[in-house]
């Protein structure tokens, strides 16, 4: 049996798209498209000028709404390639960055696009003082292999030799295979063979 631990945000929501709609593309007054996002941490984008502070505001006042007024859709091929694990009796847990403040939300959300397919869903509570790394919850929930979008997580959780599957997105490029040898890159879900 395997223990899989599940990214969130631009993993099995895409997130980041329904942001951008949302504001019609323009943030802190800039516009900006998805292919754009060159790093995750809005702040770290040069065209944005935009504080941390903001960035994560930004995210937090979005996703306060995910499942209620703020339409998020699944990423194609996630809830199919899940099924297939749970045949398998492979046990499946959402690791999120959120801020567990965000709990009612997430859960609704999920409930709603991926009913009875995970057994737990963590929150890591990123950007707070009572943040954990993902390699830590990986370390308690057992779990051999994470699936990511984000660089650092991924390099973080291979450090702690957890494998990883890191699913490409315009903020990941600087990913590269012979430095990062335990992490998988691939490009979308159907691609992902454990
Ligand atoms: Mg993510």
């Amino acid at each position: 049996m395997k223990i899989i631990a599940v990214d969130l945000d631009e993993i099995l929501a895409e997130t980041a798209r329904a942001l951008l709609k949302r504001k019609k593309n323009r943030i802190n007054w800039k516009r900006i498209n998805w292919n754009e996002l060159s790093s995750y941490n809005l702040w770290e984008i040069e065209k944005l000028e935009i504080s941390k502070q903001k960035s994560v505001e930004i995210f937090l006042w979005f996703l306060v709404g995910a499942g209620l007024w703020n339409k998020i859709d699944p990423v194609v091929g996630a809830k199919t390639k899940l099924k297939e694990f749970k045949k398998r009796w492979y046990k499946l847990h959402v690791v999120t960055a959120r801020h567990f403040l965000l709990r009612f939300a997430t859960w609704i959300w999920l409930y709603l696009n991926y009913k009875h397919i995970f057994d737990s869903v963590e929150f890591a509570n990123f950007f707070t003082r009572f943040s954990t790394k993902k390699s830590e919850i990986c370390k308690k929930l057992w779990a051999d292999i994470i699936i990511e979008d984000n660089l650092e997580n991924a390099i973080e959780c291979a450090n702690e030799w957890i494998k990883v599957y890191l699913i490409d997105k315009p903020w990941n490029q600087a990913y590269d295979k012979k430095k990062h040898k335990w992490i998988i890159k691939v490009n979308s879900w159907s691609e992902i063979e454990i």
